[in-house]
């Protein structure tokens, strides 16, 4: 017996909708690429979204083209990213931190029709052009007036693309499994792979982010996504804000501490997100300048495990709830969240950090386990370690152009339908998920795994440390080696390679213990903002241990 309730296909351009009839006025306000800061709203997005779809129906765009932007969080973004997915085209946010080869393979790959770009990327793109096959288009999200020249061929101010356009597109009326967006993972290992989100899974991992657990983001909150919108969605934020009705703070392209602290407080910001390394530079500037982040009650921290000196400084010093998550491109992203079961709220606040700093229980709608080498099982007793696998709607099942395909079908599936995200966790007794390592990172010696990112996490605590990272060097009897590069922090005492070692003393495990820490000037950051170690083994490939000298 089938229920009787309506059909409401959950496609995108029902959350605009929502916004616009319920919300209009509520504020996205934007550090522009151009300099000033601008305002507009739901209701002016809502039309301008529109004239953006009308603009590339005339361009002859029909549901399914791909349409790119290799764009910064802006309110213009904003508008292309619903005027495109809302008439039934992908749109294919590029990350510009790629390598510009690997920009240029990525738009060939997904066979990118229009190009929306920020003026901070005409160089690159101008560079590129010769090599991008399939482009008609090129869109310069800007106005007439600061239009630059440029040697693109079909080039067109933003403002000038969308102008007089009319604001009756007929949005929706399609499937709810039609694409919608389309994200290239970062390939650090071989070429990227191109993650097709559709409008449903969109909106069921924006519903699920979105609970009180998590990002709990309402009405009366104004929230600033740091995290990119070409990072995987910019972690739901871009539909979860319109959702709720919440003003956005779009800080286009300045991350850097002062720009991120500046709008915090002068746009009254209550709920953020990034990656730690925004953080680290964040925390440094509050501490330097003796400033504190506004009415930030809530900072959400994933991508990359989070440092216990950040989270202490959140949470410590400035009374600023830290919501721990992990995921990654393949699941739209948010996989885990880290708010506490209500029997440990009140444990003691050591007790606390120690779990806040695991990457948090399940959201609703993804399922997870952990299993061995051989598919096995794995028990849920916080220690046991092994590969974590998920399933759930908003998990990918394969790739676009069948990319890495496992089976017949093109899917890149288990048997059992799960999906392996090449990351190595525990799960404890209650959920809580933490991640030991990436499949790859992980440090083998002497046939056991040592855990890099647990070693990092307790020396980024270590007096003058600006960054840290562990990685794995060979050692002739013990297949690998942890070696520890730290990275001092500008203007504090260098720490001394003994003061390093005698400060993980007691933390780890014995033989868990570098053989050696070296220091460099600037540890390599990747695409998206986390540490590069494929960049650092390269830059270690020839190093020689002393420990592995005297074993020789
Ligand atoms: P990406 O697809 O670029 O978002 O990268 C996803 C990967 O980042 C995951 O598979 C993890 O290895 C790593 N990652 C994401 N969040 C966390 C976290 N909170 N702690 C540790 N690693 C994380």
């Amino acid at each position: 017996m089938q229920g009787l309730m309506q059909d409401w296909s959950m496609t995108l351009d029902k959350i605009l909708d929502h916004a616009r009839a319920n919300y209009p006025d509520v504020e996205i306000v934007t550090r522009s690429i151009e300099g000033p800061i601008h305002r507009t709203n739901y209701g002016r997005v809502w039309e301008r979204a529109k004239q953006v779809s009308h603009a590339l129906a005339d361009k002859r765009v029909v549901q399914g083209d791909r349409i790119a932007t290799l764009a910064w969080n802006t309110w213009r973004h904003l508008e292309v990213w619903f005027g495109v997915s809302n008439m039934g085209a992908v749109l294919h946010t590029i990350n510009p931190r790629l390598f510009p080869e690997q920009i240029a393979w990525i738009a060939n790959h997904a066979g990118d029709k229009v190009l929306f770009l920020d003026l901070t990327f005409l160089p690159l793109v101008e560079k590129l052009a010769p090599n991008l096959h399939t482009i008609e288009t090129y869109v310069i999200l800007t106005d007439r007036e600061h239009m630059p020249q440029t040697s693109l061929k079909n080039a067109i101010a933003y403002e000038d693309f969308i102008a007089g356009r009319p604001t009756d597109y007929r949005w929706g009326d399609f499937d709810e499994n039609t694409a919608a967006g389309l994200c290239y993972t970062s390939g650090t290992t071989g070429d990227p792979k191109g993650v097709l989100y559709s409008h449903r899974s969109n909106m069921i991992h924006a519903m699920c982010v979105n609970q009180k657990d998590c990002f709990a983001v309402g009405v009366e909150d104004v929230v600033l996504p740091i995290v990119p919108m070409f990072h995987a969605n910019a972690w739901a934020i871009a539909f979860i804000g319109p959702m709720a009705g919440a003003k956005l703070v779009m800080p286009g392209a300045k991350l850097d501490g002062p720009s991120v602290c500046d709008l915090i407080e002068t746009e009254g910001v209550t709920m953020t997100a990034a990656v730690p390394t925004v953080w680290m530079m964040a925390l440094q500037y509050l501490r330097e300048t003796g400033k504190r982040p506004g009415k930030l009650r809530r900072v959400a921290i994933g991508g990359a495990a989070i440092p216990e000196t950040v989270l202490r400084a959140f949470e410590e010093d400035y009374g600023v709830e830290v919501v721990h998550a992990w995921g990654m491109t393949e699941m739209s992203p948010v996989g885990t969240l880290g708010a506490l079961q209500a029997k440990h709220a009140n444990a003691p606040i050591d007790e606390r950090m120690r779990l806040k700093l695991k990457q948090g229980r399940a959201l609703f709608s993804v399922e997870m386990k952990i299993v061995d080498d051989a598919g096995k099982e794995l028990p849920h007793d916080g220690k046991t370690f092994g590969r974590l696998l998920v399933r759930g709607p908003s998990v990918a099942k394969a790739y676009f152009r069948n990319e890495g395909a496992r089976r017949p079908d093109g899917t890149v599936l288990e048997a059992d339908g799960f999906f392996d995200t090449g990351d190595v966790a525990t799960l404890d007794p209650d959920g809580y998920m933490q991640i030991t390592d990436r499949a790859k990172d992980v440090i083998k010696s002497g046939g056991e795994w040592i855990s890099s990112i647990d070693i990092e996490n307790f020396a980024m605590g270590a007096p003058g440390v600006a960054c840290a990272a562990v990685i794995g060097v060979k050692h002739p009897k013990w297949d690998e080696r942890p070696i520890l590069i730290v990275e001092p922090r500008a203007g504090a005492d260098a720490p001394s390679r003994e003061a390093m070692l005698a400060h993980l003393e007691g933390k780890i495990a014995k033989w868990w213990m570098p053989d050696d820490v070296v220091f460099v000037a600037k540890i390599p950051i990747g695409a998206t903002g986390k540490i590069n170690k494929l960049e650092l083994r390269k830059m270690f490939q020839d190093y020689v241990l002393p420990s592995a000298q005297a074993a020789e």
